[in-house]
């Protein structure tokens, strides 16, 4: 039996479209980008070509576009290399409770460089409470980094808000995008953005390759040392075949974004009308289902430990996820789900499944029947 993938925040498969574009890469055009002849030129090209696809979906200069290693990568540069370049005008930054780990991360060793974090709260569907940013921000306050969308529950962030506020008191706004990209509209302009994190496996590219969108005219220390690559910023013989790739997916996004939201939305919706019919009194769905990414629903089991969940649907070949991935391997709970209030008797039985574009109702009533057995025995 196929595996039947229900997990595509965590990851998703490889577009045949996108592989084929990037194999020339690996067997033909496979010269460093910086040489001089032909093969080397080619992967030049091909590179400038990926960076005016992804500056396209997100509508920035496509010299306003850096290629990473990923979505991690993009985070640390963000912040480390904003604050470090303008730490003279001073050491404060904003980001919210239920940002991905590699902003918080990223700020609590930024905190023991001695600059100053503040964490604003969410309310009981994940939004960012707007006032207290406000209240948060002072004349040390240099960043604000909140995410675009949310991984576990995918709340949709005010962005414009937040843009507005940061703009309103001079300071840079950062947004994490990697789950909103392609599952939302994004414009930079349009939408104040001064900085913007992506990664490539998200939306149907590669693992191991990012990009990071840097406004012109903002400060940044370089990245890595050495080379002259990505503008000086980030040394390294760049990953031509992966970054052709995000560019591809990139392509392929902008063109399908209102029919892949309404396919995803479908899903998700007929999961979560089937699930509470089937199962109501059992479930809690956590989160708000207005400003939610389409492909997203997050519910807990009374009681139940998710990760036990997870086990068991694996046994039936279906992926989905408890709470992230990055937790899912300890039992303490999550603390997007913390944040939120869920109350105790839900707050480790929680289920995370992301649609995809190739998901089924049929695979989704599987899905229900199984979970209907794991819960059913668990209870006996
Ligand atoms: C997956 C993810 C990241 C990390 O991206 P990688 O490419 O896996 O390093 C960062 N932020 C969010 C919101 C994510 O979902």
């Amino acid at each position: 039996m196929d595996i039947i993938y229900f997990d595509n925040a965590a990851t998703t498969k490889i577009k045949t479209e996108v592989l084929n574009e990037m194999m020339p890469y690996f067997t033909k055009n496979y010269g460093n980008a910086s040489s001089l002849y032909s093969i080397g030129r080619n992967a030049k090209r091909a590179i400038e070509n990926s960076r005016r696809q992804v500056a396209e979906l997100i509508n920035c200069n496509p010299n306003e576009i850096y290629f990473t290693g990923s979505g991690s990568e993009s985070d640390n540069t963000a912040l480390k290399g904003y604050v470090y370049a303008n730490k003279s005008k001073g050491n404060h930054i904003i980001t919210s409770k239920i940002e991905h780990p590699a902003i918080l991360e990223t700020c609590k060793n930024l905190e023991n460089k001695g600059f100053e974090i503040s964490y604003i709260n969410v309310d009981e569907n994940g939004t960012i409470d707007l006032e207290e940013l406000k209240k948060t921000i002072k004349p040390s306050t240099i960043l604000i980094s909140i995410m675009f969308a949310n991984n576990e529950i995918g709340t949709i962030e005010p962005i414009e808000e937040i843009s507005k506020i940061a703009k309103e008191n001079n300071i840079i706004f950062h947004t994490d995008a990697v789950q909103a990209l392609g599952n939302t509209k994004i414009d930079v302009q349009k939408m104040n953005i001064d900085m913007l994190s992506m990664s490539g496996h998200k939306i149907n590219a590669p693992k191991g390759v990012g990009a990071l969108y840097i406004k012109n005219d903002i400060k940044i220390e370089r990245f890595i040392d050495g080379g002259h690559q990505e503008k000086n910023k980030r040394a390294g013989t760049e990953n031509v075949a992966s970054i052709v790739g995000m560019g591809k997916a990139c392509e392929i996004a902008n063109r399908n974004l209102e029919v892949h939201i309404r396919n995803l939305r479908r899903l998700r919706d007929y999961y979560i009308v089937r699930i509470t019919k089937e199962m109501g009194d059992k479930i809690r769905i956590n989160g708000s289902l207005e400003n939610r990414l389409p492909g997203n629903a997050n519910i807990s089991f009374k009681g139940m430990d998710g990760s036990e969940i997870v086990y068991r649907l694996d046994e039936y070949n279906i992926c989905v996820s408890s709470g992230s991935a990055c937790s899912s391997k300890n039992t303490t709970s999550s603390h997007v789900l913390s944040a939120i209030n869920v109350p105790e008797e839900f707050l480790t039985g929680a289920i995370r499944t992301t649609f995809g574009d190739n998901n089924t109702f049929e695979e989704i009533n599987y899905l229900i029947n199984c979970l209907k057995k794991i819960i059913k025995n668990n209870t006996n």
